[in-house]
């Protein structure tokens, strides 16, 4: 995680790489607050903009092998982003392609 530049780039198997913004990471928290649970929609979806302190990313950590906890500047930090969601999030032209 770049924090100046608020870029975090993971490089994957086979070399692809996918770069990812703050801002980017922030709408896609998974955790039951932002995303809601048992059918009730999470803060994510009732909010239209974010203050600045919740798109930055204070810092990252490896969960296991199979996440990463990432922690904005806000406080926020109980969204486990699992390296099969980061995939999926990649925005880079090659994906855009291949995902529909
Ligand atoms: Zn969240
Ligand atoms: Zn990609």
């Amino acid at each position: 995680m770049d924090r100046e530049r608020q870029v975090m780039e993971i490089e994957w198997e086979g070399g692809h790489r996918s770069t990812y913004s703050g801002e980017q990471l922030r709408w896609a928290c998974p955790c039951a607050e932002c995303r809601g649970e048992a059918g009730a929609p999470g803060r994510l979806a009732r909010v239209k903009t974010l203050a600045p302190e919740e798109l930055r990313v204070q810092d990252v950590s490896l969960i296991g092998q199979y996440a990463l906890q990432i922690a904005f500047q806000s406080g926020h930090a109980t969204g486990l982003y699992t390296f099969s969601l980061l995939r999926s999030l990649c925005a880079c032209g090659e994906c855009a392609r291949t995902r529909n």
